[in-house]
């Protein structure tokens, strides 16, 4: 159930469902996404479904994390990427194979913990993780070829916005828990911002503060 032909399967449902980003599916392929669950629901690890991960948090579906992944490479190739929502870990590690240094941020302790257990049992050393709030981003690394958000936040933070670099994209589901979300993506230009509406979605909620 978590062997490497299970993951072969989740890639080939990924490629159908519209995936095109060869780099991108060759590192779903190899990531154990099963690692990055409970043992309980190791055995569910490949179906295209979020899960829960504690914490009343979900790792994202398979597609959502391919699709974002996709849509931020499409600028060309990511030197810094900054991750808001570290959570599981595992958009974390399918960065790390396809760009030079992940920054992450987590609001929740017992996740990041978890989460940096796994980077270091996996090796996967270029992803810095933080406890942090991150409706401030992470400035000190700053400016970002790349920002992920993979909780929905009501509207996008505004030093996210000033923590972009001109010519970067920021891919973030905006709206709330009860109205639908959207996936939004954030590019910014010399003069300014632009914005690019994708599809309706559905992420747990950007909180503020640390627990
Ligand atoms: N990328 C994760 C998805 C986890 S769900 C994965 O691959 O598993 C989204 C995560 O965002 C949750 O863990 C939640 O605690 C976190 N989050 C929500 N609001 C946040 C905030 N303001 N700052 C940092 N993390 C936040």
């Amino acid at each position: 159930m978590t062997s490497q032909r299970t993951r072969n399967r989740m890639v080939h449902r990924l490629r159908e469902r519209g995936i095109e980003n060869e780099a991108v599916l060759a590192t779903l392929a190899s990531v154990p996404r099963h690692l990055f669950v409970d043992e309980a629901m190791a055995t569910r690890a490949y179906e295209d479904t979020a899960l829960p991960i504690g914490d009343g948090q979900t790792i994202s579906q398979p597609y959502a994390v391919a699709r974002m992944t996709e849509v931020l490479l499409e600028q060309g190739p990511i030197k810094k990427v900054l991750e808001v929502g570290t959570g599981s870990g595992y958009q974390s590690a399918i960065l790390s194979q396809l760009v030079d240094t992940v920054y992450t941020v987590e609001r929740i302790r017992n996740l990041l913990d978890k989460a940096r257990h796994r980077f270091r049992a996996l090796e996967y050393r270029n992803v810095h993780a933080r406890h942090s709030d991150g409706s401030w981003g992470w400035a000190t690394n700053g400016p970002y070829d790349a920002i992920i958000v993979t909780a929905a936040p009501p509207s996008v933070p505004e030093p996210l916005l000033e923590q972009l670099s001109v010519g970067g994209r920021m891919i973030v589901p905006v709206g709330n828990q009860h109205k639908q979300q959207m996936l939004t993506v954030i590019t910014r230009t010399q003069n300014g911002y632009e914005r690019q509406e994708l599809s309706d979605v559905k992420f747990v909620p950007f909180l503020s503060g640390k627990s």
